[in-house]
């Protein structure tokens, strides 16, 4: 394909053990999806829908990369999440073919502008500004299900600068992982490519310019970013 423009085209993640890629379309975000978090956030944990929000494609960062601290900021916040990579799209999925559905899994990081999040929040102005903005997707490479299976318990963890900040248990979500997928295909048709951040266990909190952040979800994988030091 010739673009008419200077374009970088599509963003991909590695897949583990393979020399393919997976090209990401769309990236939905779940919001408050374990009780502690939606707690720490100010919000009863009560099993009310789940609701999503959306970060483009090209917000994804490499594992291992080193990032700069982002603009317009001065609250960013990490939110480890495990990442589930759809292989077949479909519409009114039942959460019983859900995981028919997903290619693999991995771990990521929805990095937030709390700050800004919370000004929208307050105004009922969308939040984009906090959530979708430039490198706020770091991912490791993808592990597919035929080769891990569908991971519904284990650790899933944060060190900011080698000591723990997030900690929790794939268990503990509140809409697992075929909910999750069965009520956004109400919403939306999913596409084969389509990423899905499946939520954050508590102890989110700030991030500064030079942090080491390392992230793991049990059978997964590990995720490394660094955040540049400030020039
Ligand atoms: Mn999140």
């Amino acid at each position: 394909m010739d673009y008419v423009i200077d374009f970088p085209g599509v963003t991909t993640l590695p897949v583990a053990e393979s020399n393919k890629v997976f090209p990401v379309g769309r990236i939905y975000c779940v919001g408050r999806n374990y009780a502690e978090h939606a707690r720490e956030m100010g919000h009863d944990p009560d099993r009310e829908p789940p609701f999503f929000f959306m970060k483009p494609a090209d917000a994804i960062v490499a594992n291992g990369a080193t990032i700069p601290y982002p603009r317009e900021t001065k609250d960013l916040h990490h939110e480890i999440e495990m990442i589930v990579a759809i292989g077949q799209g479909g519409a009114d999925i039942p959460a019983g073919k859900a995981l028919d559905h997903v290619f693999g899994y991995g771990v990521g990081l929805d990095m937030t502008r709390r700050d800004l999040q919370t000004a929208a929040k307050k105004l009922g102005r969308p939040w984009e500004m906090g959530k979708a903005f430039d490198d706020s997707a770091p991912c490791t490479a993808l592990k597919p299900a035929s080769m891990i299976g569908h991971p519904a318990k284990g650790a899933i963890w944060l060190k900011v600068n080698g000591k723990i900040a997030q900690k929790g248990d794939l268990s503990e979500m509140i809409w697992n992982v075929p909910e999750t997928i069965s009520h956004l295909s109400t919403l939306i048709t999913l596409r084969p490519g389509d990423i899905i951040m499946s939520g954050t266990p508590a102890g989110v909190g700030p991030v500064k310019a030079g942090d080491k952040l390392e992230g793991h979800v049990d059978g997964v994988g590990d995720l490394t970013i660094t955040y540049a030091k400030q020039k």
